[in-house]
């Protein structure tokens, strides 16, 4: 394989991981096609609305993005209060000083994240290869195609709506098994999911009643509401490669198992990659050094979530009503602890990966025994 400075690195796959690859590398002046094997960026969310989270760094996500090189130049809503609501429907007030989560819109579009940062790429001068799925790469490469397996789902709604902006979510069994209900509301614009972590076959069933909750704890209103739904692929590799090239976001895992939040894992491992390549650096040190302990972190909170059930969500919710700020609350506990890594072993045994076999990173998986592939809800 080469990786003689000046050869040029292919990336399978347009999403936030494969474009921040590429931005990295083309500021440095590294020759780059992306291939992106839909017609457009972002095809699976299809205008979206999504939180790009702001609580793992003390530091803001937006100078974050901008230390790592990458462009913040997308539509956004800066979250500092919403609601959240237990299985007998009290409210409970989310509060933060700074904002706890950035709302932006995904998939195609002019004001969209995917188109932010595609912007970046191609004015840097990478090409992407709309269209054009890789099936095989030849020499520099880095693989950012995606989840290959549903370890959580989010399904329900986009829709036009007169609701103010802003956003809620419900902690209920009932509605989202493990997991949360949540609306979005930006600029006439809502999705409402209901983000589920088992029970997938009654999907439908949770849908309705988390659009049925919605109506009646915050008078959701629905105009030409468009179903839509997403997987989630979870999990600590142990290597981030595929032979020797470095696999990037979903694909490898990186997400937030606790609650899906993996944009910035993609962007960071995204840029990361790169950076191993231009500096011939270990990737697999790169991505454990800055990611390792939130990853470890992740699955030991999702461990602990899912023992909860609504009688914990209610007093999880309690305890962060009666804390000042929300997000602090949750840096502490997305940050990395003794406890959490004593607790670490135990909770990866009991949070297993859907993936058939975790040492599967190729490219274009059509490999017949671990059944990766394509999305189900794509
Ligand atoms: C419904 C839903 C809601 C979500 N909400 C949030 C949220 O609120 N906050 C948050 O932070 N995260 C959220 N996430 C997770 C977040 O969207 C993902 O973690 C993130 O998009 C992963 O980025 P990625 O670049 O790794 O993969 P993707 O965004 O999936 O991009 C992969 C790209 O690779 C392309 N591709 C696949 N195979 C090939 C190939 N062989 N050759 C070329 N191209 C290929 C695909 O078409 C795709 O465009 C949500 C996910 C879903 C499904």
């Amino acid at each position: 394989m080469s990786n003689d400075k000046t050869s040029t690195v292919e990336i399978a796959g347009a999403g936030p991981a494969g474009l921040a690859a590429a931005i990295t590398l083309a500021r440095a002046e590294r020759p780059v096609i992306v291939h992106e094997a839909q017609a457009e960026v972002g095809y699976r969310f299809k205008r979206d609305l999504q939180g790009l989270e702001n609580w793992t760094t003390r530091q803001d996500t937006l100078n974050v993005l901008q230390e790592m090189g990458i462009t913040t130049g997308f539509k956004r809503l800066p979250c500092r209060q919403g609601t959240a609501f237990d299985a007998w429907d009290m409210p409970y007030a989310i509060h933060s000083h700074a904002p706890l989560f950035y709302m932006v819109v995904r998939g195609p579009g002019p004001d969209t994240l995917d188109m932010a940062l595609l912007r970046q790429a191609e004015e840097l001068g990478v090409e992407v290869r709309f269209n054009s799925r890789l099936r095989h790469a030849h020499g520099s490469a880095i693989f950012a195609t995606g989840p290959k397996a549903a370890d959580a789902i989010a399904v329900g709604y986009h829709f036009d709506t007169r609701m103010a902006d802003g956003f809620g979510v419900i902690c209920e069994d009932d509605l989202a098994p493990k997991g949360y209900a949540y609306l979005l509301v930006m600029g006439g614009k809502g999705t409402v999911k209901s983000c589920m972590f088992t029970g997938f076959k009654q999907e439908a069933l949770y849908v309705q009643r988390t659009v049925a909750a919605f109506q009646r704890l915050v008078g959701l209103e629905m105009i030409d509401p468009r179903a839509h739904g997403g997987v989630g692929n979870f999990r600590v590799p142990g290597m981030a490669r595929s032979g020797v090239h470095p696999v990037v976001g979903e694909q490898a895992g990186f997400q937030d198992t606790l609650w899906g939040f993996g944009m910035r894992a993609a962007i960071t491992s995204g840029v990361l990659s790169a950076r191993s390549l231009l500096e011939g650096s270990d990737y697999d040190r790169l991505w454990r050094q800055v990611l390792g302990e939130l990853m470890t972190a992740g699955v030991v909170n999702r461990a602990l979530y899912s023992l909860l059930g609504n009688r914990g969500y209610r007093w999880l919710l309690r305890h962060q009503e009666n804390h000042s700020d929300a997000r602090e609350l949750l840096h502490r506990y997305y940050r990395p602890s003794r406890v959490k890594g004593l607790l670490a072993p135990l909770a990866r045994w009991r949070f297993q990966s859907q993936r058939q076999d975790e040492s599967c990173n190729h490219v274009d998986c059509s490999c017949v025994w671990c059944r990766h592939g394509r999305e189900r809800h794509a």
